[in-house]
């Protein structure tokens, strides 16, 4: 039986105005199992004004009553995680076992800023005349939006709603169309743990719709938005329309690995299969491109491919084996496809998979096997876009300079790996990589409390760390003279 879920606005479960609905599907099987509300943009005007009046209270608490009520979050949704992840397995693809890593990371993200919102600092600052001083205070920003992409469901809106009520926003957040449903019952462990009514509303629907409301409403003062690129450069343009207002980007990427001959190669080789297959690849900091300095270009692509082929790909909710499930959209299979056979068809060489799985499991669903293609060059689509999938390029080079050069040619500045035993050489590429997080000898590029953020096309601002919550504060100078 199709289940039906309903959006929160204003701390009631409700339906869209007009009653249309979402279908979502389990792309293990293609199947619609569940729907939710289509938001109108009278849904989306109703649950800004019931931020904009929870607000006024919410932005007076302390942060300790505050923290108290994420730190409860934090609890619920540890006992619930199982049932969470479970879920978003079925919505997204995404192996259960990992599914819950996500949860309870998300269950985790909130207990952090439950902490960090009390150690909001400001500064006192000595004047040039007697008895005069300058006070720097930071103050909650006012309603936030927030827009979210369906391949971390849950820990891409912690990090969102952690940051506004620690500081002391309030919330609007539109969760994706293909993964609504493990967002809703996140936010659900929220309103038990005592969130007040209108602190946090979530909102399902289109981007036209609800996203460019939420984006032009002059009520909103903060838009968080993570997704692609291209819908991160029309945001920007359309945040301006209807006021100023301050606008984080998390975008896509295009994540380069570089591994030196002086590696610990076994573990470069885990790191590569780790961050180029997890998720089926449909991660902002998986790998596209793998750089190998030409001494050890055959050993490594060896390791790499047996390791590869030792995936277990299927769907985790019949076998609990399984290392990598479906991809989210046929849409996302076809993009792979292309990528390969278009480097394929310009000279690259198959290493293993470059092909839909077979098989009576496979029949239905949105599965595509690991793929390396090796010799592959920068005229290659893989080496040029996001492929956001189970696909990886890998070429040689020569020196590290070259190296760098390589890593460096591409829009995208998210974030880059580099393995090597040489300190000389790691400080090299850490100063010299254009990205906004460089991860030598590991492959983990974002942790809770350092920020997180792109260069060039791949976003602005941070989410993460204490700077991720500075993006829902505002600073405020008030400058006192007293009469001594
Ligand atoms: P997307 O840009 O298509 O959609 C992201 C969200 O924006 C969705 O909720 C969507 O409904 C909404 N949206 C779409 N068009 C809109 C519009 N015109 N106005 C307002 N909202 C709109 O991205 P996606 O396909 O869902 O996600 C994949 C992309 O996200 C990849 O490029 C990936 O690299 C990126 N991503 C980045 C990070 C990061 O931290 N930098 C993390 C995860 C994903």
């Amino acid at each position: 039986m199709i289940r039906h879920y309903k959006m929160l606005i204003g701390g009631k479960w409700v339906d869209a105005q007009k009653g249309e609905a979402i279908e979502v599907i389990n792309p293990a099987t293609e199947e619609v199992f569940a729907t939710v509300p289509s938001a109108t943009k009278e849904d989306v005007e109703e649950a800004i004004s019931r931020a904009n009046d929870a607000f006024q209270k919410w932005k007076n608490e302390t942060p300790f009553v505050r923290g108290k009520i994420l730190r409860e979050a934090y609890q619920i949704i540890l006992q619930r995680s199982e049932e969470i992840a479970r879920t978003m397995a079925e919505e997204l693809g995404k192996p259960v076992k990992e599914a819950k890593g996500e949860v309870e990371k998300g269950a985790e993200i909130l207990r952090y800023y439950a902490e960090e919102g009390e150690r909001i600092y400001g500064r006192v600052i000595a004047n040039e005349e007697k008895d005069t001083e300058s006070i720097v205070a930071y103050e909650p920003i006012g309603v936030a939006a927030a827009i979210t992409p369906w391949n971390y469901p849950i820990e891409l809106l912690a990090w969102k709603i952690g940051g506004a009520l620690a500081s002391g926003c309030t919330i609007v957040a539109k969760v994706p169309s293909a993964t609504p449903l493990s967002p809703l019952k996140f936010a659900e462990c929220l309103v038990d743990a005592g969130v007040p009514e209108g602190v946090l509303n979530i909102i399902t629907g289109s981007g036209e719709i609800v996203g460019h409301e939420l984006i032009r409403n002059p009520i909103v003062k903060r838009v968080a938005f993570t997704g692609s690129t291209e819908t991160g450069k029309e945001i920007l343009k359309m945040s301006a329309s209807s006021g100023i207002r301050k606008v984080t980007l998390e975008l896509g990427g295009s994540l380069p690995m570089i591994i030196c001959k002086d590696a610990n190669l076994d573990a470069a080789v885990t790191g590569a299969v780790r961050r180029s297959f997890r998720n089926a690849g449909q991660i902002c900091i998986a790998v596209n491109r793998i750089y190998v300095e030409k001494e050890i270009y055959e050993s490594f692509l060896e390791k790499f491919s047996e390791k590869t082929k030792k995936l277990v790909v299927g769907n985790s909710l019949i076998d609990e084996h399984v290392d990598m499930g479906p991809m989210c959209t046929r849409a996302g299979v076809e993009k792979v496809e292309r990528h390969v056979n278009d480097a394929l068809k310009k000279g690259a060489k198959l290493v293993c998979g470059g092909k839909r799985p077979s098989g009576s499991i496979f029949e239905r669903g949105f599965f595509y096997e690991p793929t390396i293609v090796r010799d592959v060059n920068h005229d290659m689509l893989i080496m040029r876009e996001e492929t956001f999938g189970p696909a990886v390029g890998v070429m040689p080079f020569n020196n590290i300079n070259e190296a760098i050069e390589l890593a460096n040619d591409t829009n995208y500045g998210l974030a880059a790996i580099v393995y090597t035993n040489n300190m000389n050489i790691a400080k090299h590429c850490a100063k010299e990589i254009q990205a906004g997080n460089v991860a030598i000898n590991n492959v983990d590029a974002g942790v809770i409390n350092a920020p997180y953020g792109g260069w060039k096309d791949s976003g602005l601002g941070a989410e993460h760390g204490p700077e991720g919550l500075h993006e829902y504060l505002i600073q405020k100078h008030v400058r006192i003279r007293y009469f001594i």
